[in-house]
């Protein structure tokens, strides 16, 4: 019997998945969890979908603790858990593919190194994504581990929605919008064909709001745009990253201001966004707690980002039928999506509050023209499908 493991790589985090595979190789949930905090003071938290707590450990004076040490212990967790099966595969969270990788891919050495060469298009994640990897290469050098691209559910929408108004030529070098967040909206699409096959076909907006944060336009369930795009940096305002910018603010830094492109980096992927606007914070709960002007200002500029964002893919879409809301603060910040609606009632949005405040499935009126949907992500099942896929074949 086999079971296999899905990870989701980021620099202070990582969160997993385990999984048994049944005898059709149908992944099937037995715990998850997360480690946070890599880095500072790691602690891990594993548990099964009934709540019930499996492990918890903290290390205090961990902060020279290596995501492979944390992995190392984490992996022989699984090995322990999941008793008489054997573990057969991992599968990762790797955030860029470029142009060539659109459909997961077993881990090579060679894949490696193409993924590396990514590296500086996702310096926040891809790293991470990749260190991952590496660590559990040097654990257990035979299992095979499979690649999941954030940017591949993206690769085929239209021609236009990956191009930018530079010269040709760099377009054909790559330089393009590629839109990420991949598994989170696939797994959202592939859940609304099962629960609201409707809303699934329909035009559809999927606002995946995170710490990373952007929209995507699906038609039939296929992304036809998206509001990242080269990199993670574009489209919304995020938890740290500052989203749609104008790129002579960027050369006005370098060359008046004498930014270095380091410090430029810096700036546009740590601190900007919610933390940079408030100067208080990346946590949209702590904002939301705050008394502070600077917070409700950033928390506000959230919310024009978003709805701003959204009326730009209604124009993709040619019109909307329904919006989804997911990840984070999609899921658990009910005056965030609040206010995002009430920003595109024009389009005929129109939330029931109380619905909206326990986070029902559903939280559009009645007589709403447009369906808003909460409903929770789940990358790790998605990297789990996408590595039994690969691995077995399709297995439904
Ligand atoms: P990541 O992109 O790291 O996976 P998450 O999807 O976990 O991020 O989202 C993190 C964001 O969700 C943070 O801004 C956090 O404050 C926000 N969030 C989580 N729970 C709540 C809540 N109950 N109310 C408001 N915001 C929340």
């Amino acid at each position: 019997m086999k079971a296999i493991v899905a990870l989701n790589s980021g620099s202070s985090s990582i969160k997993f998945g385990v999984y048994r595979l049944d005898q059709d190789h149908l992944p099937v949930h037995s715990a998850g969890g997360k480690i946070e905090k890599i880095g500072i003071a790691p602690a891990m938290r594993i548990a099964t979908d009934d709540g019930e707590v499996l492990l918890e450990r903290a290390w205090p004076d961990g902060a020279a603790m290596t995501h492979s040490d944390l992995l190392d212990i984490l992996f022989d967790w699984a090995r322990d858990h999941v008793e008489d099966h054997a573990i057969v595969a991992i599968g990762h969270r790797v955030v860029h593919g470029g142009t060539r990788l659109v459909a997961p891919e077993r881990v090579t050495p060679a894949l490696l190194d193409e993924l590396e060469a990514l590296s500086p298009l996702a310096p926040l994640h891809q790293p991470h994504n990749l260190v991952a990897i590496r660590s559990l290469a040097r654990l257990a050098p035979d299992l095979p581990q499979v690649a999941c691209f954030d940017t591949a559910f993206h690769h085929d929408k239209p021609a236009l929605a990956s191009r930018m108004a530079i010269p040709r030529a760099l377009h054909e070098s790559g330089i393009r919008r590629y839109g990420f967040h991949g598994l989170s909206y696939e797994y959202v699409a592939s859940q609304l064909r099962q629960i609201d096959p409707e809303m699934a076909q329909g035009r559809l907006i999927a606002a995946h709001l995170g710490n990373g944060a952007s929209l995507c336009a699906m038609k039939d369930g296929r992304s036809i745009d998206t509001t990242m795009g080269f990199t993670a940096l574009d489209g919304l305002m995020m938890g740290t990253r500052c989203g749609r910018l104008d790129p002579g603010a960027v050369l006005h830094l370098q060359t008046q201001l004498r930014y270095s492109a380091q410090q430029v980096e810096t700036m546009l992927y740590t601190q900007s966004g919610l933390l940079g606007v408030s100067g208080i914070s990346s946590d949209m709960r702590e904002l939301e707690s705050s008394p502070e002007p600077a917070a409700r200002e950033a928390i506000d500029l959230f919310v024009r980002s978003a709805a701003r964002e959204a009326g730009a893919l209604c124009v993709a879409l040619e019109g909307l039928d329904a919006l989804v809301f997911t990840a984070g603060i999609g899921e658990n910040a009910p005056a965030v999506r609040a206010a995002i609606c009430a920003r595109l009632a024009w389009l005929g949005i129109d939330i029931d509050a109380a619905s909206n405040a326990a986070g029902a499935p559903v939280i559009s009126t009645a007589q709403s023209r447009v369906k808003v949907r909460v409903l929770p992500t789940d990358e790790e099942r998605m990297i789990a499908l996408h590595t039994v896929r690969l691995l077995y074949g399709d297995p439904s």
